[in-house]
């Protein structure tokens, strides 16, 4: 028998906090109006459905495990360097080789006061540190990310445009970030939601390519709808990309991801009919809150940040649409007690959240 200690986790493992996933289900409600994920109300392309169902016949084989078939999609679309990208479970498993790849115990990793909730978990399995710098009115502050920095800060998560706040820093700011930022620090922008975003804010390629020490990540979840499917990439410089394909499993992508994935990359009408579509109703349901009184900044993403007097009417809020099957997200956990996340559904979802909230504010009043 050994004199050690029981089986011990790793530093930095019993601080993580388990991920709140946006609720799917009402008690006592059959059928629910899911506004809590930023999920595209208009699902994948039927050319990524497609593409499962004749994988669904590979499903015996190995997939390859450069993911070159994928990537080049990704890099013809985008006009971009095929070896430049990096595919993974999600974004959040791209962040996770960045995480992994460039900070450990005794360094620090920066996110903003409003920052995805993923960050301190990635930050805490890496045995990191998170050091969590103040937003401005619910905007990133470059000054603020800035004045952080320390010869142990080893990465800078930026999401961008924001999630839960919806706002986005300009062009000219994150450049400001990202040259203020010394060579030793890795700037991680989360363009989970860039899609969404007008044609002159989409700049992360060019900052991947005009720094050494940028890694841009995207998603499929969001605009592409393959959220159930799990499938993000990254891009950047060459040195990073074979970094971080050395902590990547070769096989980290199924046959079904990466041809679902190819296909919905491919299908450039279905994303642009989704982010026309997008932009319509997110400003439609940002009026009507506006409307109402309330404080709603304005969306850059396929949200909408609903903020209300106090918590107590957000909570209150909150269980008026749940009364009517509406579920949409508190975001207490990421330090905006007085707001709900509202995902911007179809047109018949917009109108009847909007309506909802119309007729709670209206008793309110009446109170
Ligand atoms: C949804 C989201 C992601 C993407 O997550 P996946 O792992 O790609 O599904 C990344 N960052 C932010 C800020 C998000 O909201």
């Amino acid at each position: 028998m050994s004199d050690l200690p029981p089986i011990q986790p790793q530093p930095g493992i019993m601080e993580i906090a388990l991920y709140q996933g946006g609720a799917a289900k009402i008690a006592g409600h059959d059928s629910v109006l899911k506004l809590s994920s930023n999920e595209n109300p208009y699902g994948p392309s039927e050319k990524a459905r497609e593409a499962v169902a004749r994988a669904a016949h590979q499903m015996h084989r190995y997939p390859n495990t450069d993911h070159a078939s994928l990537r080049q999609a990704i890099a013809e679309v985008h006009g971009l360097d095929p070896d430049r990208i990096i595919c993974g479970v999600g974004s959040d498993e791209v962040l996770q080789f960045a995480t992994q790849s460039f900070a450990g115990p005794g360094d620090e990793i920066i996110m903003t006061e409003h920052g995805f909730s993923m960050y301190p978990i990635l930050t805490h399995a890496a045995g990191a540190t998170p050091v969590v710098v103040p937003e401005t009115e619910r905007r990133v502050n470059v000054d603020a990310i800035l004045d952080a920095v320390s010869d142990k800060t080893r990465l800078v998560f930026l999401t961008n445009p924001g999630n839960p706040t919806s706002t986005m820093l300009t062009e000219d700011e994150v450049r400001r970030l990202a040259t203020g930022l010394p060579g030793h620090v890795l700037l991680v922008h989360d363009g989970a939601y860039t899609e969404f975003a007008d044609d002159d804010f989409r700049l992360d390629f060019a900052l991947a390519d005009d720094f050494a020490n940028v890694l841009s990540t995207r998603t499929f979840s969001k605009i592409y709808g393959l959220g159930g499917l799990r499938i993000g990439w990254g891009y950047a410089r060459r040195p990073l990309i074979d970094v971080m394909n050395r902590v990547r499993q070769p096989f980290n992508l199924s046959v079904i991801q990466l041809a679902a994935a190819e296909a919905a990359m491919r299908d450039r009408a279905h994303v642009e009919r989704c982010r026309t579509e997008n932009v319509k109703w997110r400003d439609w349901l940002r009026n009507a809150l506006l409307d109402l009184g309330l404080g709603c900044d304005e969306s850059h993403a396929n949200f909408v940040l609903a903020r209300f007097a106090d918590e107590a009417t957000a909570s209150a809020c909150n269980e008026a649409l749940l009364a009517e099957g509406i579920i949409v997200r508190k975001v207490a956990g990421y330090g905006l007690p007085n707001c709900l996340r509202i995902t911007i559904g179809d047109e018949p979802s917009c109108r009847r959240v909007a309506h909802v909230i119309g007729r709670f504010m209206a008793e309110r009043g009446k109170a």
